[in-house]
């Protein structure tokens, strides 16, 4: 058997990359563990959120398919931060997980050149720096001109709950083995993360006459260019509070050697700005209350995901600090929270294709890099489809700059400084966010999907339609925040100029190889180290200072003007 492309994993980057791949002409195979596992949520049931929403926006704009299905399967919209400034103003959707996980299966079923596979991949195969397929636990050697890997948390998982201990990818599935170890025989440096998730509740023991109601906004925001409106049936999201009860649970089971978080038991780095409740009731010792959003997973199931309270604390810890809050004082729960920890690889391994700078043709994208959260996997499975078409059809890579898109952002953080935590997307991470916002997202994106082939050519003509309208019209919203920010924008366009042109400077392979001169070794092995692939991402190198920059440059020049 023999593919163009082989994608790993049916996850939220796996099914992007695959559908991409496929979308482009490419006879594209897509392996996973489990095919009634396609685009599962792991844990929150919701899509979207400041950042996040705008990448599934830029994902809508670059013809990708999470929007249409998050659009299609919601049932609580909202915007976040609708009071504040457009620069962070976001869509989110509660999703009824279910009817997401479907919608997307039925999806990659019924694309042409996409086939369907449940199996395990435990090794790759190369030739020569070369990736050349996979091994699979059951249906053999499997021949790919290219490979994307999109494993999520399953590489050497590791669920902890409690005092317990036992492998597994996600709960009830098993943990990938024998990937890491065949990364690590490709030269890939592997690091160890961790992640959690919240105990899942029975809606019919929670006391919903005692909490705060919060609807979803009408009308509600969409994702999907096309969309309109809701097609399912809107629910209302609920609030509570932990109070000091709660955190005296858990300070209380912490400080008895209960916590795997903080009795040595878990190693890895968890995330910073997704913390776990044992995590919060630490670091913000001074804090009384945390706030905590019951969100129903769908219409037709009970289960509800406390949003906010993430954990690995045994059980029985569990339902104690649950039942000290508001509204939850007889609650039952369904699902117990756990955490996974997983290995990862350091993304400074990669290219800005989010291919492999050792063995050609492997892509990595998704958890496996170093992030969390689905839109982050989503985004990356899509660049690295893109990709790794571009390059079977030899054609110009996709790189998106950072003042293009939050998905240049993502991607040129996670290759040109790496991540030591499990990476999320927010605003503050962009330079210039005010040029990053949702509502000018298909100015932005709309012809890079076109010129792909990605973007269907009727839906570019429209989205450019709307834009050309939209622009000439003083009632619409997309003109008056042009015109209030014209100035702001005109300001910075020579710092955009300036970073464009960094970008393009590509630097050649020499400056890895022999010391330019005037270079301390110290730049030296930072460069040998990171290979970044232009001035631009040179200069974004801690340590690599601009009087090292200014040398690499004449080195630049003097290879132009050599070759
Ligand atoms: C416990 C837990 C808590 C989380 N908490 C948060 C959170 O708080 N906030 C947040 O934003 N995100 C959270 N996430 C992360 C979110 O689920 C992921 O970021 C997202 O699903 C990653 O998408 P992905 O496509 O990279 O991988 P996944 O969605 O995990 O998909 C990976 C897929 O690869 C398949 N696979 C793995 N190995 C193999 C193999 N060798 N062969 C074949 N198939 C394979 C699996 O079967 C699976 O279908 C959490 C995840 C877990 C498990």
């Amino acid at each position: 058997m023999q593919f163009d492309v082989l994608v790993i994993g049916g996850g939220h980057a796996g099914c992007e990359a695959a559908l991409c791949t496929a979308r482009l002409g490419l006879k594209t195979l897509l392996i996973t563990g489990s095919l009634d596992r396609i685009a599962a949520m792991s844990c929150n049931p919701a899509i979207g959120g400041v950042g996040k929403g705008h990448l599934v926006k830029e994902i809508d704009a670059l013809g990708g398919e999470m929007p249409k299905i998050a659009d299609l399967t919601g049932i609580h919209f909202r915007t976040l931060n609708a009071s504040r400034g457009p620069a962070v103003q976001a869509t989110r959707c509660q999703s009824d997980m279910e009817r997401y996980r479907r919608r997307m299966t039925e999806v990659v079923f019924k694309t042409p050149n996409l086939s369907l596979r449940q199996d395990d991949v435990v090794g790759l195969l190369s030739e020569a720096a070369q990736i050349t397929g996979v091994v699979t636990k059951h249906s053999g050697e499997i021949r790919a001109c290219s490979v994307i890997v999109t494993t999520g948390t399953f590489l050497g998982g590791q669920l902890h709950l409690g005092h317990e201990k036992m492998p597994g990818g996600r709960a009830g599935e098993a943990p990938s083995s024998g990937l890491s170890y065949s990364l690590s025989q490709l030269g890939l440096e592997l690091g160890r993360l961790k992640t959690g998730t919240c105990p899942r509740l029975d809606a019919r023991t929670i006391d919903y006459s005692e909490l705060e109601e919060q609807q979803p906004d009408s009308p509600a925001p969409m994702f999907a260019f096309e969309s309109i409106e809701p097609v399912l049936k809107q629910v209302s999201c609920h609030i509570t509070y932990t109070n000091t009860n709660t955190h005296h649970v858990i300070q209380e089971a912490i400080q008895s050697g209960r916590a795997p978080l903080y009795n040595g038991q878990i190693a890895g780095a968890g995330p910073r700005y997704c913390p776990s409740i044992e995590d919060k009731v630490t670091r913000f010792a001074q804090k009384e209350s945390h706030l905590i959003f019951l969100e129903p997973q769908g219409l037709d199931t009970y289960e509800v995901y406390p949003n906010g309270l993430s954990t690995s604390l045994p059980p029985a810890v569990q339902i104690d600090f649950l039942r000290s809050m508001k509204g939850l004082s007889r609650v039952e729960v369904t699902r117990w929270g756990y955490a996974v920890e997983y290995d990862f690889v350091q993304p400074t391994q990669l290219h800005p294709t989010l291919e492999t700078k050792n063995i050609s043709g492997l892509f990595c994208a998704g958890q496996i890099n170093g992030t969390t959260g689905y839109e982050e996997a989503a985004i990356q499975g899509l660049m690295a489809g893109l990709n790794a078409a571009a390059k079977l059809k030899h054609q110009e890579p996709v790189i998106l700059g950072r003042h293009q898109a939050y998905a240049g952002v993502l991607i040129d953080d996670l290759v040109t400084l790496g991540t030591e935590e499990p990476y999320r997307m927010f605003t503050s991470r962009a330079e210039h966010r005010l040029v990053l916002r949702e509502d000018n997202v298909y100015a932005r994106l709309a012809p890079i999907g076109a010129k792909t082939g990605l973007l269907p050519q009727k839906r570019f003509e429209a989205m450019q339609a709307f834009e050309e309208l939209a622009l000439k019209d003083s009632q619409s919203r997309r003109f008056q925040i042009e015109q209030k920010y014209a100035g702001y924008l005109s300001r910075i366009q020579k710092e955009l100029r300036d970073q464009v042109e960094l970008d393009a400077c590509v630097i050649p392979e020499h400056v890895f190889e022999t010391q330019t001169p005037g270079l301390s070794n110290e730049v030296f092995e930072k460069l040998r180290k990171h290979r970044p692939r232009t001035l631009g991402q040179a200069a974004r190198i801690s340590g690599i200072t601009p009087a090292a920059q200014s040398l690499i440059l004449v080195a630049i020049k003097r290879a132009e003007r050599h070759a």
